[in-house]
């Protein structure tokens, strides 16, 4: 039987992707913000109904790119989530910044908000939420606190491409999110990562950040460093921003499968379905409980990898928990963070996984479940 990985990149067809690339054969022009960059920066301003748009080589670049346009003050505290990606955290501490981890929500795992204001000191800068597994923060009140406390506030939006929240798309809130399009998202660009902001004066710093801090030809303003995105991979998104509508179509397929046969075991806790919220139904996590259910997130996860199926523990660790942290921060200050970490795991999900194969993968999984 073939292996079921945990996800599975979209791609346009293969005529569709070289027709596109034709004109680099023409011009010669494969990279610095060429034709195929701008045409996906507008495109992607149009989509998100955002005003700036700045695209990059990748997510994490992008995201170390806004901490440092933003002009902080260096050493200042940023309070965030550990219930994330690597790049998140890291983000943070190789910008310059301490992080200060505050708590999950037990519903939506992404930050809770009655947790952040206690953690708020004279030295804290900014709030650097996750809109984790494409779950909306509660935005409104990460505002409310941003502007009583003067802090800025950058969403980690990399799971959340396409999302809109009471019909504003989610790139409009806080002072900037950041996007990632790596291969394994929603929305790809092969490797390759976005800035979405409203701050006219942020464009020309970030333009310069992301090209060595080179201002004009004979003008270094910044010690930037190289985070632009190239022709190639602004062609695929310019591809691939053609069929997201389809392929989020697709997820949603998927994802009502793994609700329908899922839902209501007992010791199983999904995600709700959020209120207001347009998804992209980017991941399918489940918590496992296993004086209930019967076997815990490791047994199952053993089961399906015996069965050829690729389910993924993320987020574990997380990561104030990380080896490279060891001893500089306490995985117990987030324990609802903790305690989700060892109990969950991403089921495989993209557009083109079959719905017999969601079966089977049920199927497998409520094997273990007490009789
Ligand atoms: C993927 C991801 C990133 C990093 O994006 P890259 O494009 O891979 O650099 C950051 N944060 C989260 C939550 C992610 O899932």
């Amino acid at each position: 039987m073939d292996q079921i990985l945990v996800t599975r990149s979209s791609m346009p067809d293969i005529e569709e992707y070289t027709n596109e690339i034709k004109d680099l054969w023409d011009s010669h022009w494969i990279t610095n913000m060429g034709v195929k960059h701008k045409q996906l920066q507008k495109e992607l301003e149009t989509r998100l109904n955002v005003e700036h748009v700045a695209l990059y080589c990748n997510g994490h670049l992008a995201l170390e790119n806004i901490l440092e346009a933003l002009q902080l003050k260096k050493g200042g505290e940023i309070i965030t989530s550990p219930f994330t990606f690597a790049s998140t955290t890291h983000a943070i501490i190789r910008s310059g910044f301490e992080p200060v981890f505050c708590d999950i929500d037990p519903v939506t795992y992404t930050i809770d908000t009655d947790k952040i204001e206690a953690l708020i000191t004279d030295k804290t800068v900014a709030i650097l939420p996750v809109h984790v597994y494409g779950n909306i923060c509660n935005v409104e009140k990460i505002d409310e606190i941003a502007k009583k406390h003067n802090l800025k506030v950058i969403y980690d939006a990399a799971h959340a491409f396409a999302v809109s929240y009471k019909g504003t798309n989610v790139a409009n809130f806080g002072d900037a999110s950041m996007f990632s399009f790596h291969a394994t998202k929603v929305f790809n660009t092969i490797e390759g990562g976005a800035v979405c902001y409203h701050e006219d004066s942020l464009e020309q710093r970030l333009k310069d950040l992301k090209n060595f801090g080179i201002h004009g030809p004979e003008e270094v303003a910044y010690v930037g460093g190289n985070a632009k995105m190239n022709e190639f991979c602004a062609a695929m998104g310019i591809c691939n921003l053609r069929h997201l509508d389809e392929e989020i179509n697709k997820r949603s397929k998927v994802v009502a499968r793994y609700r329908e046969l899922l839902s209501g075991t007992d010791g199983l806790k999904l995600c709700p379905v959020q209120e207001n919220v347009t998804t992209n139904y980017a991941y399918f996590p489940v918590v496992f409980d296993k004086a209930v259910f019967g076997a815990d997130r490791d047994e199952v996860f053993q089961k399906l990898e015996e069965n050829g199926i690729c389910a993924r523990k993320y987020f574990y660790p997380i990561t104030n928990a990380f080896d490279c942290y060891k001893g500089r921060f306490d995985p117990n200050d987030t324990p609802v963070a903790l305690d989700i970490s060892l109990r969950v795991l991403t089921l495989p999900l993209y557009a083109d996984l079959a719905l017999e194969d969601v079966d089977r993968i049920c199927e497998i999984i409520l094997s273990l479940a007490k009789k």
